[in-house]
């Protein structure tokens, strides 16, 4: 791991570690990266197609809706056919309403699936609550799963929520309404997971998480379920929105949380365009992990932004070829030399900055600017190894990086196909 940033990694609150198929999520294990699909369950082959693309760019982790019998009954299917793939990736199954009636009539889905997330707040009302609760944790306990309480403040439990303003409005010093909401939303969590553990699933087999929609209202409510459990604590902002709204959003969020050690497995809910690419909710997560230093996933670009010494488009084109030529390459790369994660490459547009923060990369290039010399100088380890010039610049400098990752990774073991890498 490369670049690790100190506050965040020793600071790392120490949660109960939690195994998910062949996951691990809490204690000493990095942060995992999960994802979940918006197909309609009960197609098959569209959810096995968006589950298998969501684990290649990186998902750890897969949640699926299950919200009826024909969603519960292509559920060993959909595993079946991931794993006839090479697909290994843990599917979690997203309860709601009825999860206990489904599961208990599905056990084909109850043992295909590798974890149960359900909600409190909707698990069964008044006096079926606690007994429609209990029921998917003997399921749990009889299949050797382990579940998520995954509170969300759209859903919240009314009854605890009510009993709390209650409770605040007697109070001689009540707190304001939103402090009241986020004590709710930890209670719910924590009173759900207790609950949980008193029916006998063990606290390693338990992973909370607590969603809101704003910011500092998610800060506020994991900093507070962090001081008071040691469960796995799932990490996301819910409803975060489209685009680089939802991006920022989920990103402010959890950066401030991740720092301060919390967070075991994170998820960035964005809202796809129309016919959108899931698959970006997992980048995002990727890239918030490792610009902060805690994990490494694809080599990282550095490029400037460009200014007016950059004219010409060659500098942007060479940019953007080299990030698609990592995306792309990654897979095999991956295979082939373990630790190419790591290694840090930088496209500059002018001699302003660009022979220096090419020396500290791995390998650098600097482009000329406008009314420079047409020469790009290459620096390999720190060093200026070559200078480019000619139309062929971008294909010479990809064949360089190439040359220098088969060089310095290929000498370690490979790894083995249809192993899922996770650090
Ligand atoms: S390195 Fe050169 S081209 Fe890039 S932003 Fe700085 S001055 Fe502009």
């Amino acid at each position: 791991m490369s670049g690790t940033t100190p506050n965040a990694l020793s600071s790392r609150r120490h949660a109960t570690p939690v195994r998910i198929g062949a996951v691990t999520i809490g204690g000493p294990a990095p942060v995992v990266v999960q994802s979940m699909t918006n197909t309609d369950t009960a197609d098959i082959d569209a959810t096995v197609r968006q589950v298998a693309a969501l684990a290649r760019a990186g998902s750890e982790l897969v949640r699926i809706t299950v919200d009826r019998d024909e969603a519960a009954k292509a559920v060993p299917r959909i595993v079946e056919k991931l794993r006839t793939q090479g697909v290994t990736v843990p599917i979690v199954g997203d309860f709601h309403y009825i999860g206990h009636k489904l599961l208990a009539e599905n056990p084909a889905a109850a043992e295909a699936l590798d974890k149960y997330r359900i909600n409190p707040g909707n698990v069964g009302f008044k006096a079926k609550k606690d007994r429609q609760f209990g029921d998917i944790i003997e399921l749990a306990l009889k299949y050797g799963k382990p579940v998520r309480i995954g509170v969300n403040w759209g859903s919240l439990d009314q009854e605890l929520l009510t009993h709390l303003m209650d409770e605040n409005a007697r109070s001689a010093a009540p707190m304001d309404a939103r402090a009241v909401m986020h004590e709710a939303i930890v209670q719910s969590a924590l009173l759900s997971a207790e609950r949980a553990e008193a029916l006998g699933l063990g606290a390693d087999r338990i992973v909370i998480s607590a969603k809101v929609s704003a910011v500092q209202d998610l800060i506020a409510v994991y900093s507070m379920l962090a001081g008071r459990c040691s469960y796995a604590l799932h990490l996301g902002l819910t409803e975060a929105g489209m685009g680089s709204k939802g991006i920022v959003a989920s990103t402010a969020a959890m950066a401030v949380l991740l720092q301060q050690g919390i967070g075991d497995t994170i998820r960035v809910s964005l809202t796809p365009e129309p016919g959108g690419d899931r698959t970006l909710e997992v980048k995002v997560a990727q890239e918030i992990l490792q610009t902060m230093g805690l994990r490494s996933f694809v080599p990282i670009v550095a490029a400037c932004p460009g200014c007016g010494r950059t004219t010409s488009t060659v500098f942007q084109e060479l940019a953007r070829d080299v990030e698609t030529m990592i995306r792309e390459r990654m897979p095999e790369w991956r295979r082939q030399y373990p630790g190419v994660e790591t290694l840090n490459l930088a496209v500059m547009g002018c001699i302003v900055n660009g022979p220096g923060e090419s020396k500290h990369a791995d390998i650098g290039i600097s482009l000329p600017g406008t009314g420079e010399q047409p020469a790009a100088p290459v620096f390999i380890d720190g060093k200026k190894a070559m200078t480019l010039r000619g139309p062929n610049i971008a294909a010479e400098f990809k064949q360089i990086v190439e040359d220098y990752i088969a060089r310095r990774f290929g000498a370690i073991t490979k790894r083995p196909e249809n192993v899922d890498v996770i650090e």
